[in-house]
């Protein structure tokens, strides 16, 4: 079978072209090509040796994803769903600002931590994506959006679309040096953010493997209600999690982590939530930003939205304590682009309806709000 070279790293394409008995200079031509130009056709890479072309026709492709959909927003949101066969889908989002373009990520079809409030964890797990298909997202977004003075549109990538990507670290990490590569995308380390719902030994690993940005999905100030929040915090704890935050922002290319936190209306939203919060940061001393996401209500969800002015307070106490501490603006949302909205339309709905049952017997929200 063929190999896809949007699997390899430049190492592991340095590699594979080692095993067809061409020099690593080669492996760098080619990587180019690949994701500097987007070329898929070894035809048209026009100064790779001929013989090498020969080679590469019977072993290796270029594989990119089939798109499913895209969707321009009116404030230039562009979102794109991508098939990744066996009825799954992910999706990609691109976001334009006025210094620069952001492109948010998947990095699994669905998701297994499941958290309560998140539309993709409302649909279980499907499988992880490969290297390639991580990257498939970023090299077609760039291609596509790219006008003829051939300037670079994506500078920012976070990993925030589907799925947990320290739960796919194995594919994750090559795709991460893709993008830091100067031969790929060349995109600084403080501009590429991992997002994780916080496995401690895994955001341990990343730190020696490929530190990049991280920003940690919080969303609660204590044990008893993150346990219900997001489930995988049974596992470790905040402690634990905060603890490997700070051994993280040692060896990182920013001097802090963010915590993420998404306002839900009466549960995780109240003022002595946000004492509570700087308590912790304070008492674990984890150098650390805030950004409050406006929660993107999904009708499974038996959720709300935080009130406007809830969330600015918040954001208060917590910036008069002396965090930096962003609100996510909305974007995208006339095309369901936001936050925990991801490629829903495509999944089966009726299993994602069992299991919210389920998951609604065991985890009530008003236990959640008892969990103050
Ligand atoms: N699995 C990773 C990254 C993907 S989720 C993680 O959990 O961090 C990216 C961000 O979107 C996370 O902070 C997540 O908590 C948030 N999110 C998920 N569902 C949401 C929703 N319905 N509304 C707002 N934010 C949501
Ligand atoms: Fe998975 Fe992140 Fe959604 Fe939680 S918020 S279910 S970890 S994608």
């Amino acid at each position: 079978m063929a190999v896809n070279l949007l699997d390899f790293d430049l190492e592991g394409l340095a590699a594979f072209c080692d095993s067809l008995g061409e020099k690593r200079f080669r492996a760098v031509q080619l990587f180019r090509w690949i994701h500097q130009k987007g070329e898929s056709d070894f035809d048209k890479m026009s100064d790779l040796a001929k013989s090498l072309r020969g080679k590469l026709a019977g072993a290796a492709l270029v594989q990119s994803l089939p798109v499913i959909s895209e969707h321009v927003s009116a404030d230039g949101t562009t979102k794109w769903l991508f098939d990744v066969g066996g009825g799954n889908a992910v999706e990609t989002v691109y976001i334009p600002e006025d210094d620069r373009g952001t492109l948010c990520v998947s990095s699994q079809a669905g998701c297994a931590v499941g958290c309560r409030f998140c539309s993709t964890g409302h649909q279980g797990f499907s499988r992880n994506l490969s290297t390639g298909e991580i990257i498939a997202q970023l090299r077609y977004a760039e291609h596509r959006l790219r006008g003829p003075d051939g300037e670079r549109v994506v500078d920012n990538v976070v990993m925030m679309g589907m799925g947990e990507p320290l739960q796919n670290y194995a594919a994750v990490v090559p795709a991460l040096r893709v993008m830091l590569d100067d031969h790929g995308y060349g995109l600084s380390r403080r501009r590429v953010t991992v997002s994780t719902s916080g496995m401690v030994a895994m955001i341990d690993r990343l730190r020696e493997d490929c530190p990049v940005a991280l920003a940690v999905s919080l969303h609660a100030p204590n044990d008893a209600l993150r346990d219900m929040l997001v489930p995988i915090n049974r596992k470790d704890g905040i402690d634990a999690l905060l603890d490997a935050c700070v051994r993280y922002v040692e060896a990182a290319p920013r001097d802090f982590v963010t915590f993420e936190y998404c306002m839900l209306d009466g549960v995780n939203d109240a003022p002595e939530q946000a004492e509570e919060l700087v308590q912790l940061v304070r008492r674990r001393r984890v150098p650390c930003k805030f950004n409050l996401i406006p929660f993107n209500p999904f009708p499974e969800s038996g959720l709300k939205r935080s009130p406007r002015d809830r969330v600015t307070a918040f954001a208060k106490l917590l910036q008069d304590a002396g965090f930096v501490t962003t609100i996510r603006k909305v974007r995208g949302d006339d095309i369901d682009a936001a936050c925990g909205q991801l490629a829903g339309e495509v999944q089966d709905r009726t299993r994602a309806r069992e299991r919210l049952l389920e998951r609604r017997r065991t985890i009530p929200i008003a236990a959640a709000e008892g969990g103050r």
